[in-house]
């Protein structure tokens, strides 16, 4: 599969679309140029479910699970999510800021958000990335260098990187490596 981004929307084409209302614009002039690569799952260690895309449009039942009711209110999205099995989701324009990075720095420059895309991988610091999901993940950064030019296959940092001490993802179960290969 080799998804592009169609200019007119900041949307990958064919990927399924699920909009989330956590974003906002960027400041005005800002260039996209980094790539922040993420793991996520919910609750913490499980896979499958609604609930990834419930917590990023802001519709987790937080009766659900006691994880859930711990992060109630908190209100966060990514531009991309790879699922287990490799499909893509969209959340976010890619020229609108989504919240995905948090207290963040790269480079020197702090509060990634405003530069970056975010791309979540369902998963976990210890488990296996499936090898669908860095298909699919390389898939949509090849797709994202094509479209935007300050972006570079060098400057794709995990969560970890740029917020060093709060956040651990995607974690050692994320293998570099096979993800710099598979973006050729
Ligand atoms: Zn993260």
């Amino acid at each position: 599969m080799s998804p592009r981004v169609l200019a007119a929307t900041g949307m990958l084409e064919g990927v399924r679309q699920v909009l989330s209302p956590h974003c906002d614009a960027r400041p005005a002039g800002t260039a996209i140029d980094l790539i922040v690569i993420h793991g996520i799952s919910l609750p913490p260690g499980e896979f499958g479910g609604p609930w990834i895309e419930q917590l990023f449009t802001g519709n987790l039942p937080h009766e659900v699970h006691p994880y859930f009711a711990q992060i109630r209110g908190l209100r966060v999205s990514s531009h991309l999510l790879v699922r287990r099995d490799g499909e893509l989701l969209q959340f976010v324009p890619f020229q609108l800021r989504a919240w995905h990075a948090g207290v963040s720095e790269y480079a020197g420059r702090t509060a990634c958000n405003d530069f970056s895309i975010g791309i979540e991988l369902e998963g976990d610091d210890g488990t296996p990335y499936e090898p669908a999901q860095y298909r699919a993940a390389a898939a949509a950064v090849r797709a994202l260098l094509e479209a935007y030019p300050a972006l570079s296959a060098q400057r794709i940092a995990g969560h970890s990187e740029i917020a060093p001490g709060r956040k651990t993802d995607p974690g050692p179960a994320f293998d570099w490596n096979r993800f710099r290969q598979q973006l050729g």
